[in-house]
C-alpha cells in the first residue's frame, strides 16, 4: 500500500489510474479505524480495480473544538489495518493542502438539515459538504462507500452528488456493532470502560422503542426512551426521533409509512456518540 500525503500527488496518481481504465472505489473516513470502516475497505476492494481510503480530521466540520483536538488519531496502527483490507493507497492530507484558503462556499441542504444532526450541529454538514466535494475532486472514484451509522450524512451525500452531478455511485452499508449493541466509532476510543458499558444502553433504548413502534404512540415512546436513557449514569440524552427514512423528517404518525429510522444522539461522559436503527413496520 501506498501513502499518500499530497494533492498534487493524488491528483497525478488518479489520473493514471484512469488512463489505464482501472475503476476506483473510495473510502473517506477520520481514521481511528474500526470494523466499521474496514467493512467499507473490503467491499470496495472487492467491488472496484483500486481502492483509496482516505484519513483526514475535518476541522471545518467540527462544530466543537474539544472534539476536534481530542479526536482520536492512531495513524501507524491505521496504516497497518489499511493493509489486511486490500486498500491500494491511503491519501492522507495535512490541513493547510486541502483548504489552502478558509471556503466562502455555503451549502444548504434545506429541510435535510434543519433536524438531528444539522439542528444540533450549527455547519457541520456544511463542512462535511465542502470536504467530500474537495476529495471526490481530488480521488475522482467510481464508487463511495458510507456507512449507515452516520445515516443523515449518506442522505446529504447522496443530495450532493445529485445536485452537483458528481459521476459516481454513494454506496452505503449498514453499521457495525461491538458485541453490547454499542455501534462501533472512533469517539468509542475517548471512553472509560465503564462509559462504554453505559453507552451500550443507546442501542438497547433504541431496541426497546422498536419493541414498542406499533403498539403505542410515537409520543409516548420519545418518553420512554428519554425515562430509560436518564436512569443510566453519564449519559445524557441530545436528541431522540423517529425520522422518515428518505426525507429524514420527523414522524408523529405511523400510519401508512413502511420505514423509518429511530435515531438518537447522546453524551456519555464527556463523549457525544450517535446511533440509528432503520425498522420495517
Ligand atoms: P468516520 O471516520 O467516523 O468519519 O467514518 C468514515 C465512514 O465510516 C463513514 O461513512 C461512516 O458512516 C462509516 N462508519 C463509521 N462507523 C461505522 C460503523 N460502526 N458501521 C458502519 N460504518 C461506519
Amino acid at each position: 500500500m501506498e501513502v499518500i500525503k499530497q494533492v498534487s500527488t493524488i491528483r497525478e496518481k488518479v489520473q493514471a489510474l484512469r488512463c489505464d481504465g482501472k475503476r476506483i472505489g473510495f473510502v473517506p473516513t477520520m481514521g481511528a479505524l474500526h470494523e466499521g470502516h474496514l467493512q467499507l475497505l473490503r467491499a470496495s476492494a472487492s467491488e472496484n480495480d483500486v481502492t483509496i481510503c482516505s484519513i483526514f480530521v475535518n476541522p471545518t466540520q467540527f462544530n466543537n473544538p474539544d472534539d476536534y483536538k481530542l479526536y482520536p488519531r492512531t495513524i501507524e496502527q491505521d496504516i497497518e489495518l489499511l493493509k489486511t483490507v486490500g486498500c491500494d493507497y491511503l491519501f492522507a492530507p495535512v490541513a493547510e493542502d486541502v483548504y489552502q484558503q478558509q471556503p466562502l462556499l455555503q451549502f444548504s441542504f434545506g429541510s435535510l438539515e434543519t433536524v438531528m444532526e444539522g439542528a444540533h450541529r450549527p455547519g457541520h454538514f456544511n463542512g462535511v459538504a465542502i470536504v467530500v466535494s474537495k476529495l471526490f475532486h481530488f480521488v475522482q472514484p467510481h464508487r463511495a462507500y458510507f456507512g449507515q451509522k452516520d445515516l443523515q450524512q449518506v442522505t446529504i451525500v447522496k443530495q450532493l452528488v445529485q445536485g452537483l452531478s458528481f459521476d459516481l455511485e454513494v454506496v452505503s452499508y449498514p453499521t457495525i456493532r461491538e458485541e453490547s449493541g454499542l455501534a462501533m466509532s472512533s469517539r468509542n476510543k475517548r471512553l472509560t470502560d465503564k462509559q462504554r458499558q453505559l453507552a451500550a444502553g443507546l442501542y438497547r433504548a433504541l431496541q426497546l422503542a422498536k419493541s414498542h413502534l406499533t403498539i403505542k404512540p410515537v409520543s409516548t415512546i420519545k418518553e420512554e426512551v428519554s425515562a430509560y436513557l436518564n436512569t443510566l449514569d453519564q449519559v445524557e440524552l441530545e436528541y431522540f426521533e423517529v425520522a422518515d427514512v428518505n426525507t429524514l423528517q420527523p414522524v408523529d404518525d405511523l400510519t401508512g409509512v413502511q420505514e423509518v429510522a429511530l435515531c438518537l444522539a447522546a453524551n456519555v461522559g464527556p463523549v457525544r456518540l450517535i446511533d440509528n436503527i432503520l425498522v420495517n413496520l
